[in-house]
């Protein structure tokens, strides 16, 4: 699933194709992904209105628009928006395509179908998922202190901790066991349990992945591509994501998989306490 650097990469990548463009026309081909308001309403709205930015919180992207509403998009485990030149062919998966009046289009292509678009016009709708986004790894607000006071009372796993939206956005399965190697703590640790020297590491280890990823242009395994369709660089310098059974890069213990929260969690049995 897309993360926090590679929404960030394909917010880059699309500003350039799609700021300043109206929209001309609006196919919808799976209604599901249109989660609001129903789809001839979306369409009617779009239609005619010029996007003004591109903007991001967590995994959300927004396409803002010129009478103030917008476009929430969430691509979920493998959705991408692609601008392709209209002369080319459409491509591969595409459930959504959008119009615009410049020499592109806009598509979002989606293999599993599980990427979702709503319109925030006001009326009251409201994304449950993104309006409690907590703050961002690289936020000045998340420092060790609010982590320490989140994990207060909780005997949740630390994995599980990580990858909650609310209360830190952006974080997914990648970056998580980054930075959970990076900061030397199991995944299966209790969050009432980690000390304070401990939230230090996590805070910078957390901050030093995603800079990282950044950098990188976003991880790519499968389906991961920016709106350009280039894939990001980063799985090169992945520590133990995707290295389950190869051996530690640092020590040459042999990396480990277990399911934390029913997610694949891989880790250093030596270097991870
Ligand atoms: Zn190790």
């Amino acid at each position: 699933m897309p993360e926090l650097p590679e929404v960030e990469q394909v917010r880059i990548s699309l500003a350039p194709h799609v700021v300043g463009r109206k929209f001309t026309g609006v196919r919808v081909d799976v209604p599901k992904m249109v989660r609001h308001p129903d789809v001839e309403k979306f369409r009617k709205a779009l239609l005619g209105r010029e996007i003004t930015g591109v903007g991001r919180r967590g995994k959300y992207l927004r396409l803002e628009l010129d009478n103030g509403n917008w476009l929430l998009v969430h691509l979920r485990m493998t959705g991408a928006l692609l601008a392709v030149k209209k002369e080319l062919p459409e491509p591969r998966f595409t459930h959504l395509v959008f119009q615009l009046d410049g020499p592109e289009n806009l598509y979002f292509t989606d293999i599993r179908k599980f990427g979702v678009v709503a319109l925030i016009n006001g009326d009251g709708y409201q994304d449950k998922g993104y309006t409690s986004l907590g703050p961002e790894p690289l936020d000045a607000e998340l420092t060790p202190l609010y982590l320490r006071e989140k994990a207060r009372g909780r005997s949740t796993m630390l994995k599980v901790f990580l990858l909650d939206q609310s209360i830190i956005a952006g974080l997914g399965n990648i970056y998580a066991d980054e930075t959970l190697f990076a900061a030397g703590v199991r995944p299966t640790r209790r969050v009432n349990r980690i000390t304070r020297k401990e939230w230090e590491t996590l805070t910078l280890a957390m901050k030093a992945v995603i800079t990282q990823g950044l950098q990188h242009h976003g991880t790519t395994f499968r389906n991961y591509q920016d709106a350009d369709g280039h894939m990001g660089d980063n799985s090169r310098y992945l520590q133990v994501y995707h290295r389950k059974g190869q051996p530690c890069l640092r020590c040459g213990t042999l990396l480990k998989q277990i399911k934390v929260g029913g997610r694949g969690s891989v880790y250093c049995p030596r270097c991870q306490k």
